[in-house]
């Protein structure tokens, strides 16, 4: 008897044991980011969640069996998170579907191509279990920019523009359509959409890409006489967004929030002028508040061939003291200081807090396509730098007089000069006020926007663009 209740109990400890591996995992957070790229839901617990998925395709539904957990009400959040405007998740459901295994069910507005995956611990985050959701079929952003243009301008001479006939191409290209089904980053273009368009400068006929022309390409520049059918792109790559808010102020404020605000700004700027007559459009590498990996970034200013790179940030130092905005360009070699170096191990990190799916191929592919830049788009970035920071230096403060260099990721884009501005230290406590400010906001997007029309006005854009 005595040993029959010894064992009883001895099962029932095992019992409970098992019971609380099985449904240990307490969820700390669940959260949704919305975007026309992609949607993403995040579970964060406190360890880590196994997950199932299955994916029905009539209605588009994704199913995900979550081991780990019961159902509890921080998941029965998830329900009410999905925003009625969320451009790809109608609804989520969630049920208990065994014990110890929680079924959550995301319903699709369209066809999507999952990609499931965890996160380990990082920053201020415990595990996360992570659904991003792709679309398939994706709106091509350089095609939106030439119809956008073209609404402006009338049907005025299309024939002879250059960026149309590369989309024409483009579109003629077999699966150069909604082919993302493979997991891909579908925001960009795949493998072949880059390399089609690497027509830009041709400054860059050194590092080989350009090698790879299009017989296309010289009827491009010969067939396009009149300088003014030409649009002028500029990327503007707000930096951060989504699960990696950037650097945050002393009052609360994101570094991924003021830098989209300052952005827009600086667009409709951008959008509202032409340089010798020439047509210019802001492309934004984000326009939402998502996360964007840092090749990414890169893979979208040169999907549209833009003709500039503008990262914008506010970072953080440790004490509450530096102040004044800074412009970075790419560093071949050591960086130029060690507060550069810093500064860009900093933002390198972003991918780390943001979530990327590393198991992805296409991100180790475009990742192996970084360091390919070369000294004339590094030349180039410094003269966009300097044309900046010193229309920065009348309206605020700079941490440094000069561009100061180091190898930041996002500054890779081996034909496009790119630079990074850190508008301002953040963790500064009248610079935080003073990103909050509509008037500083304005006053540096005026800025910003000055420098890159003075850059233009001693490199024009044409000039670089032609092969020979
Ligand atoms: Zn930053």
């Amino acid at each position: 008897m005595k040993r029959r209740s010894l064992l009883k109990s001895g099962a029932l400890v095992l019992l409970l044991g098992a019971q609380h591996l099985a449904r240990g995992a307490t969820i700390v957070a669940v959260r949704v980011w919305p975007a026309p790229d992609y949607s993403r839901v995040t579970i964060e617990s406190d360890r880590e969640l196994k997950a199932k998925q299955f994916f029905i395709g009539s209605p588009p539904r994704l199913a995900v069996d979550i081991e780990g957990i019961d159902l509890n009400p921080a998941l029965k959040e998830l329900v009410a998170k999905v925003a009625a405007n969320d451009p790809n998740i109608a609804g989520i459901r969630v049920a208990q579907n065994t014990p110890g295994v929680v079924r959550l069910v995301v319903d699709l507005k369209q066809a999507i191509s999952p990609q499931v995956f965890t996160l380990a611990p990082v920053a201020a985050y415990q595990h996360r279990l992570v659904f991003d959701l792709y679309p398939t079929q994706v709106r091509d952003p350089l095609e939106a920019l030439i119809t956008e243009r073209l609404k402006d301008s009338g049907p005025a001479k299309p024939a002879a523009d250059p960026l149309g006939e590369l989309i024409t191409q483009q579109n003629q290209k077999p699966g150069a359509k909604g082919d993302g089904g493979d997991g891909k980053v579908a925001s960009a273009k795949p493998a072949n959409a880059p390399q089609s368009i690497a027509t830009a400068p041709a400054t860059t006929g050194a590092n080989g890409l350009n090698g790879n022309k299009k017989p296309s390409e010289s009827k491009v520049a010969t067939d396009a006489p009149d300088k003014t059918d030409r649009l002028i792109i500029v990327a503007i790559d707000p930096g951060h967004g989504g699960e990696d808010p950037g650097a945050i102020g002393p009052g609360g404020t994101r570094e991924k929030d003021v830098v989209l605000r300052l952005a827009h700004r600086l667009r409709d700027r951008i959008n509202a002028s032409s340089i010798n007559g020439n047509t210019m459009r802001a492309y934004l590498t984000r326009d939402a508040d998502f996360f964007v990996p840092l090749h990414v970034r890169v893979q979208k200013a040169q999907h549209v061939q833009a003709d500039l790179f503008i990262s914008i940030h506010a970072d953080a130092f440790f004490t509450p003291r530096p102040q004044g905005a800074s412009v970075f360009a790419l560093s071949q070699g050591g960086a130029s200081s060690t507060a550069a170096r810093w500064m860009a191990a900093k933002e390198n990190k972003a991918d780390l807090i943001g979530g990327l799916n590393v198991k992805a191929k296409d991100a180790q592919v475009k990742r192996a396509l970084f360091d390919m830049s070369t000294t004339a788009q590094i030349n180039d970035s410094l003269k966009l730098g300097g044309a900046m920071l010193g229309e920065i230096g009348r309206v605020g403060k700079l941490h440094k007089g000069k561009v100061e260099q180091a190898s930041f990721a996002v500054l890779k884009a081996p034909d496009i000069p790119s630079v990074l501005v850190e508008a301002a230290f953040i963790s500064n406590p009248e610079e935080e006020a003073k990103l909050n400010s509509n008037d500083y906001q304005e006053q540096l997007a005026s800025a910003l926007m000055r420098g890159i029309e003075g850059y233009f006005s001693k490199n024009p854009p044409l000039a670089r663009n032609r092969t020979i």
